[in-house]
């Protein structure tokens, strides 16, 4: 017997959340400790955009430093999760386009910042699933509802990005821009009330949204983890705040 297993949106923040002790790495250790244990991990990452549609097929991916600037520590840390190809191939199969088998990539931060404190022995295998970027919000939506037969066999999918992620405005010594606290509420109120329709069409909340979801890799895995909620469950928000100004770090289970 396997358990349905919940699903996950992370709000990933500064990769320093995996090795900074504060209320967002907690809450994200606890949440490890509190779900069932998966049988492997699919994640979706804001930092895994792909041409097509690219799942990584690899034994043993590499742990990948995608980002500059950080103290040494960050880039000593490893997360030598196994891969998992038969779940890849699962993964092709479910999913109604061409789906490339990928070698090249790894683990990006968007994935292992995370998991390292949601599974800190690395002894689940991970599997991420690319960002297609030729596919609009609404077709990002359809492709994660055909992975919903995971959640039965013993797969956590895991979205990872940041619902609000202005890196352009960002600042260090102040609180939460008014138009980012707002919104960030309005995207808690859409998903308290299941209106994903308002969620894959963000765009339509105008200046807003503009400001919130300049680029929207960062959003589209918050998609994913909504898609995959099946009617009557209610989606627990697990960490939140705005930080930096302009970076929601809202985190979402289901089930
Ligand atoms: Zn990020």
């Amino acid at each position: 017997m396997t358990h349905k297993m919940p699903v996950l949106f992370i709000g990933h923040g500064s990769p320093m959340n995996a090795v900074e002790d504060n209320e967002f790495s907690r809450a994200w250790i606890q949440m490890g400790q509190s779900i069932p244990r998966p049988t492997a991990i699919l994640c979706i990452s804001a930092h895994w955009e792909t041409p097509g549609t690219s799942v990584t097929s690899e034994e043993n991916p590499r742990t990948i430093y995608d980002f500059f600037g950080f103290p040494p520590e960050l880039y000593q840390q490893r997360y030598n999760a196994p891969g998992d190809p038969a779940l890849a191939k699962t993964v092709a199969d479910l999913v109604p386009l061409p789906v490339k088998a990928d070698t090249s990539w790894g683990l990006d931060h968007g994935a292992w910042s995370v998991l390292c404190r949601l599974f800190p022995k690395a002894d689940i295998p991970v599997v991420q699933l690319g960002l297609n970027q030729s596919l609009t919000p609404e077709q990002h939506y359809d492709l994660a509802r055909s992975l919903r037969p995971l959640r039965d066999q013993g797969v956590l999918i895991l979205g990872s990005g940041n619902m609000v992620h202005n890196l352009r405005v960002m600042r260090w010594n102040a609180g939460a821009f008014e138009w980012a606290a707002q919104f960030d509420s309005q995207l808690k109120n859409w998903i308290d009330e299941k209106d994903h329709t308002a969620l894959v069409n963000y765009t339509r909340a105008g200046q807003a949204a503009a400001l919130s979801i300049p680029t929207n890799e960062h959003y589209l895995p918050l998609l994913y983890t909504l898609a995959l909620q099946d009617a009557g469950e209610q989606p627990e928000h697990f960490a939140e705040g705005v930080v930096f100004g302009s970076i929601s770090m809202r985190s979402l289970r289901i089930g």
